[in-house]
């Protein structure tokens, strides 16, 4: 093996596709998290997906719309564009072309058994775009067009993050190098999997036709309260030990949510509220729910009045990403053995 490179700099990606609103469960997956990160001191590079959102319709206005408003939700959450790289993934053409070199490693068999694809295709896979069965690759490019080490995602992300690390591996035994790092999931917190309002059994998701099944970041104060105060529970009060939420997955993504909300443990939350009926744990959470999202919305909404702005800050930290992507692409390139000159 010839040794190009044997470490790694703590760097961390990650990506959100602008193919809705935002939910909670983005936020408190992701961009909490991602927030965290980048005042944890480590280079942090941010990305609004738009090349994945494509994977499914996007009408062009709103994916415009939907990218602006993504930025807008990144800044009013706490991305810093002078502590964190924030762009969106088209302005950074080295993704694409990543992408392409990873579709050329990555085998069919890994791509089929991706759970993802098959539950966005649903019943109509044969009408999918090949850019949905693809996306996984282009996911891998994402992450190590910039050798990132550490990716917070949330729990659904993690089989992509395995397809990564394959990649990575496969790369590096085929081409005799370990150029590539065998990137890290980051998967922590009361709120990985933050479930449907409506369904317990499915991810709260921006592109769920059910609007009563998520909270979004821009809902106002009565909206997030009609939605908690109708999101399926049961009749049980709250249990007195973690144990008595397990056969209970509604309850228990109220009690994950409140958790994350509040940072606290889900354990603090129940020795809190154990016994109590959700008629009392759910006005609870609305109160936290709108004393934490509300300073978000107000600021997306400031900010999205100058989209200018937005789009001088997404160009900025793409020129800026590009500064770490095009080396490495270039370097892949002479790997693989393309001619350049
Ligand atoms: P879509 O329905 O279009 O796939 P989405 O809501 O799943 O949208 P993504 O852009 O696919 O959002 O994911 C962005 C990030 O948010 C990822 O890290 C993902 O793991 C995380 N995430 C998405 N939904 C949830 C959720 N319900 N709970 C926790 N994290 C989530
Ligand atoms: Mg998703």
């Amino acid at each position: 093996m010839t040794e190009t490179e044997t470490s790694f700099t703590p760097r961390v990606f990650s990506g959100i596709q602008p193919s809705g609103g935002l939910t909670l469960g983005n936020y408190l997956g992701a961009i909490k998290r991602f927030v965290d990160m980048q005042e944890s001191g480590i280079q942090t590079l941010y990305c609004m997906v738009d090349l994945h959102a494509i994977t499914v319709w996007q009408d062009p206005a709103d994916l415009t719309r939907n990218t602006r408003e993504l930025a807008a939700g990144y800044l009013a959450a706490g991305i810093d564009p002078s502590k964190s790289m924030l762009f969106n993934q088209s302005q950074v053409p080295e993704h694409a072309q990543l992408g392409w070199i990873f579709n050329c490693v990555a085998r069919m068999g890994w791509m089929k058994r991706m759970t993802q694809f098959k539950d966005k295709a649903g019943k109509n896979a044969e009408n999918a775009s090949l850019g949905l069965f693809g996306y996984p690759a282009l996911m891998a490019a994402d992450i190590l067009i910039y050798h990132a080490t550490h990716v917070p995602v949330g729990e659904d992300q993690k089989q992509h993050i395995e397809l990564t690390r394959d990649i990575a591996a496969k790369f590096n035994h085929d081409f005799g190098v370990d150029f590539f790092p065998m990137t890290e999931p980051v998967i922590e917190g009361a709120a990985t999997r933050v479930m449907s309002l409506r369904d317990g059994s499915k991810k709260m998701s921006k592109s769920d036709p059910s609007d009563m099944s998520r909270i979004n970041m821009t809902d106002d104060a009565d909206t997030i309260a009609k939605k908690i105060r109708k999101a399926k529970t049961d009749p049980e009060p709250l249990p007195e030990t973690l144990d008595g939420l397990a056969e209970r997955p509604e309850a228990r993504n109220l009690v994950n949510i409140y958790a994350a909300l509040a940072d606290q443990s889900v354990e603090a939350v129940i020795a809190e509220h154990a016994g109590a009926q959700f008629g009392a744990f759910k006005p609870a959470l609305v109160d936290l729910a709108v004393d934490k999202l509300a300073p978000i919305s107000t600021e997306m909404a400031r900010l999205m009045n100058d989209p200018a702005e937005i789009d001088r800050l997404l160009g900025q930290g793409a020129a800026q990403a590009r500064e770490i992507a095009t080396p490495i692409l270039e370097k892949t390139y002479d790997i693989v053995g393309m001619v350049r000159s």
